[in-house]
């Protein structure tokens, strides 16, 4: 276990593009929510958005805010853990999956190792994340940003 440290607030983007995509994304939100040290303090909307760099069928997206007591690796741990437990395989890369689990934001962290890099490199480019990043919270996201993926298909789910 690690030691016990103050809360950092987090922000954890999920999708998924097999399967019943929606529940992979729900199941995902209450397995990070009951997992120790962790719970959701915020969740998006589930968006359907197409798929970028990718293939295979439509993808549904989401974003929470996590407030974790797990440092960086630890959480990271975790995500690739929800994954597995999904079913998730990595045949290639990019390959349609059940479920992906991204750490955006590890509280002001700049991390740079092999196995995380964060802020996530390619949060910038895709409107599946920023759209509900926003969502969230406004002042994570400029205007600018949204505008320049303006033109990305992407529809909040009722
Ligand atoms: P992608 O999400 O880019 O489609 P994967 O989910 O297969 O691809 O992730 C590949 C690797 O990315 C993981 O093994 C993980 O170690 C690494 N990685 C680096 N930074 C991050 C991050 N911020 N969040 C999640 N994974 C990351
Ligand atoms: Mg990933």
């Amino acid at each position: 276990m690690p030691a016990a440290r103050d809360p950092v607030t987090a922000y954890v983007a999920l999708g998924a593009n097999l399967g019943d995509a929606p529940a992979a994304v729900r199941g995902a939100m209450q397995a990070l929510h009951d997992a120790p040290g962790t719970r959701v303090s915020a969740r998006s909307s589930l968006y359907r958005t197409a798929p970028i760099d990718a293939g295979g069928p439509d993808y549904v997206n989401a974003v929470v805010q996590l407030s974790t007591r797990l440092p960086a690796p630890g959480l990271l741990d975790l995500l690739q853990k929800i994954e597995r437990a999904a079913g998730r395989e990595r045949p290639y890369h990019h390959a349609p999956r059940t479920l992906d689990l991204d750490l955006l934001l590890y509280g002001d962290a700049r991390i740079d190792s092999p196995r995380l890099t964060v802020p996530h490199p390619r949060m910038g480019g895709r409107a599946f994340v920023l759209r509900p990043l926003a969502e969230i919270d406004a002042s994570l996201v400029a205007p600018e940003a949204l505008a320049a993926v303006a033109e990305q298909r992407i529809e909040r789910m009722r």
